[in-house]
């Protein structure tokens, strides 16, 4: 007797080829019946006989598409109909509640076949399935149909058509399928004139000018790239200095792995993570000597990593097809500290500052992405960076979130709505300070409460009344308003990743936050759970000369505790980072601490790094942000067990060790020795105040987040000493430890007090 049901199925469900793949299920194994999007979800009615129904069930769950992520699957009985075969049906917008958007997928092997050998997308540089392509770059609204898209003005072909609708095509319901009759085209502008012939005519030119040592500002998937060829220092100093004395690490992408193992050490878990669907930028650790010619040394701005990454485009496939050289460097097209740019008038008018040439086509992207950045500390992925192939991917998180907005922080801004038990994150936005950033961040958050039918209840942020996220809170709807402690913000996020909801002890160092007493925070060891905390011990405050001008300049915070240890003594220190300063630039500095003007009090963690970077002389000015501490971490030194004296008080005292740092750095110890010993110092710091803790509160889980923790030597050892110890020990993995992870930790804080609240 055959018998039917109903099966509801949540989580990223559209877009990642999951119609397609039930409805391919369903006819291979006799199941009658439909299968639809909605709002929610995917619906199917399935008829068979009983043991079919179990079994389609079971192999949904278990075969299902690589991007595809089940959150939850529900069946209910229900009434057999009068059925004769399965079939697709179309899309029905019913609810609020809303169903997961897929992130962009890197092309897949068998479009990089059919790539090859396909007369109509032979060489086609859009070309697509339903497993690969993009995907929230380009939607305009749910349910994801390709009306809805920005391939809606690209009527699709006679034979893309056949495809669509061929349920045993790949590209049976691929919403951007096209092909080189009806698709996007790629065009180049140089300076003489528009070249709009064939992508590979094209593709030969760029080659040639990358080869020239000509810089390319090229159409990506979530926005505009600048290409140059990675060996050739002229190049890329002058993409640089075009760029505006941007000094961050420019991203490579080799053209695969195997070109990438000749320039630096690719651990099994870093392959990994280089050929997942996503595609990130992985930061691996450069080889010392290679003996194939050597990237250009601007590239990755003296530090010992590269931050690579493979092809995810077919462009980009099609682009080392023609082009001899095994790496170019591909980094967001932007001025200094402006969003990357997507639209392609903003292009012409901005990117040809920066480019000689610019290779653009003519489909919107609707949804800006940087590319995501990943590192692995301990065999497991760590987001530095989230976007690209990320979002908006859910965060799942153990608490009812519906309707809160979370306005995040202001660096490496991020803004996070809830939705049931879910947080959707936006992409990585950026500093929030410039105007068009913060332009950007509006509109996605009105873009991100559309798409996700979010209908706002609470609004929760930072404490700190000059962030522009605190601004936009303040001036949003009339709805209750949260705030939350920025560090405290660090430990939930890293919390709700891991499900933890109880009594931690939470260690947040970063750069900077307010803190609760007025002063800035930056090196906390909290007692806390999800909606409260305690500050049980921090870093001894110091005085910040200019405040964000120290931020920018770490040799202020150097002689803030030179000054405090030596007193006016310290001028006579035979220090060569001294010496290179202007000797009118100390004694204002001095003065400063003095009366106290312009000198907030700060307990941070990240402005000590700046600091020993600074005494070290190995960076007195940061052209971007947490150089310093990446310079530093940068040199440190193999097998040094050694570590300096400090003392856990009231508070952490550090003064011990920076007069020993200043003594071998008198007696011509070597940066990098000195340098591996400041940090053991830290991990002996972290340890000895976790252990401390643990034992006066009775706690055996320690959570470890902030912008410190993208530092994979002291991730890594702190890890392993924590264990060894018998603590639990968390670390965010799927969010940034930066500030992009605060959103999550506001959001989280807030679900929390409002359970509360409710009680
Ligand atoms: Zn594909
Ligand atoms: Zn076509
Ligand atoms: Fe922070």
């Amino acid at each position: 007797m055959e018998i039917a049901c109903k099966i509801f199925i949540k989580g990223l469900v559209q877009g990642v080829g999951f119609r397609p793949f039930i409805f391919r299920l369903a006819t291979e194994t006799g199941i009658k019946g439909w299968v639809k999007n909605t709002n929610e979800g995917v619906e199917i009615f399935a008829q068979a006989e009983n043991d079919g129904l179990n079994t389609f069930i079971h192999q949904i769950k278990l075969d299902h598409p690589v991007a595809a992520v089940i959150n939850d699957i529900q069946s209910v009985p229900s009434t057999p109909a009068e059925l004769t075969d399965f079939s697709i049906h179309g899309s029905e917008n019913r609810s609020l509640e809303v169903t997961g958007i897929a992130p962009d997928i890197a092309v897949c092997e068998d479009c990089l076949a059919d790539m090859e050998e396909q007369p109509s997308r032979k060489s086609y540089p859009f070309i697509n399935c339903t497993n690969c392509g993009p995907r929230f770059s380009i939607i305009r609204d749910l349910p994801y149909d390709r009306k809805k898209t920005s391939m809606s003005v690209f009527p699709m072909c006679a034979s893309c058509t056949k495809e669509y609708d061929d349920i045993r095509d790949r590209r049976f319901h691929a919403q951007p399928v096209a092909c080189l009759h009806c698709g996007p085209t790629y065009k180049l502008h140089t300076e003489e004139k528009i070249y709009d012939g064939s992508t590979g005519q094209i593709l030969l030119m760029v080659s040639d000018l990358l080869k020239k040592g000509k810089i390319i500002a090229m159409k990506g998937m979530g926005g505009y790239h600048m290409a140059c060829d990675a060996f050739n220092e002229k190049a890329v100093k002058t993409l640089r200095e075009r760029k505006k004395r941007d000094g961050k690490p420019f991203a490579v992408m080799f053209r695969d792995v195997e070109s990438l193992k000749y320039y630096a050490h690719v651990s099994i878990s870093e392959q990994h993570a280089l050929h997942s669907w996503r595609r990130p930028i992985v930061i691996v650790k450069k080889r010392s000597r290679t003996n194939h010619p050597e990237l250009s040394s601007s590239v990755s701005s003296g530090l010992n990593t590269i931050g690579a990454f493979l092809p995810y485009m077919p462009v980009h496939y099609l682009l080392f097809q023609v082009l001899s050289l095994p790496a170019i460097v591909l980094t967001s097209g932007n001025l200094s500290a402006d969003p990357i740019v997507k639209d392609d008038d903003v292009a012409m008018e901005q990117l040809v500052t920066i480019a000689d040439a610019v290779m653009s086509y003519n489909r919107e992207i609707i949804h800006r992405t940087d590319d995501s950045v990943v590192r692995i500390m301990n065999s497991k992925e760590h987001l530095i960076r989230r976007s690209r192939g990320y979002v908006p991917t859910p965060i799942p998180v153990s608490l009812n979130t519906n309707g809160i907005i979370a306005f995040g922080a202001e660096l490496s801004s991020c803004f996070g709505i809830g939705k049931g038990e879910n947080v959707i994150l936006s992409q990585y936005i950026g500093d929030l300070k410039t105007l068009d950033t913060y332009t950007y961040y509006e509109k996605e958050m009105t873009d991100f409460l559309h798409l996700f039918r979010m209908k706002p209840e609470l609004l929760v942020c930072d404490m700190h009344p000059g962030y522009f996220s605190t601004k936009k809170a303040t001036s949003f709807d009339p709805l209750p308003l949260m705030r939350v402690q920025h560090h405290h913000a660090h430990i939930a996020s890293c919390m709700a990743e891991h499900g933890l909801d109880e009594r931690v002890i939470g260690v947040a160092f970063d750069g900077t936050g307010l803190g609760s007493d007025g002063k800035i925070w930056g090196g906390e060891f909290l007692v806390c759970d999800l909606a409260t905390f305690r500050r049980v011990l921090h870093f001894e405050y110091i005085a910040l000369p200019g405040g964000d001008r120290a931020v920018e300049e770490p040799w202020r915070t150097a002689i803030a505790y030179l000054y405090r240890v030596y007193g006016k003594d310290f001028q006579s220190l035979p220090l060569p980072f001294l010496k290179t300063l202007d000797n009118g630039k100390i004694l204002p500095i001095v003065n400063m601490i003095d009366v106290g003007i312009n000198c907030p009090m700060v307990s941070s963690v990240g402005r000590l790094f700046d600091a020993v970077a600074a005494i070290l002389n190995l960076c007195l000015e940061s052209t971007f942000q947490a150089e310093a501490p990446m310079r530093l971490e940068s040199i440190v030194g193999k097998n040094c067990k050694e570590s300096y004296p400090f003392t856990i008080g009231k508070t952490i005292r550090v003064d011990e060790m920076i007069k020993e740092i200043v003594q071998d750095v008198m007696l011509g110890t070597g940066i990098s020795f000195i340098s591996a010993k400041f940090h053991n110092t830290i991990l002996s710091v972290i340890f000895e105040s976790v252990m401390l803790t643990a034992k006066k509160e009775q706690i055996k889980k320690v959570v470890l987040s902030g912008g410190v923790f993208q530092n994979k030597y002291l991730t890594e050892n702190i890890q392993l000493q924590l264990k060894q110890s018998g603590m639990n020990a968390y670390f965010q993995e799927q969010v940034p430890a930066n500030d992009g992870g605060i959103a999550l930790g506001q959001l989280i804080v807030a679900a929390k007090r409002r359970t509360l609240v409710c009680v």
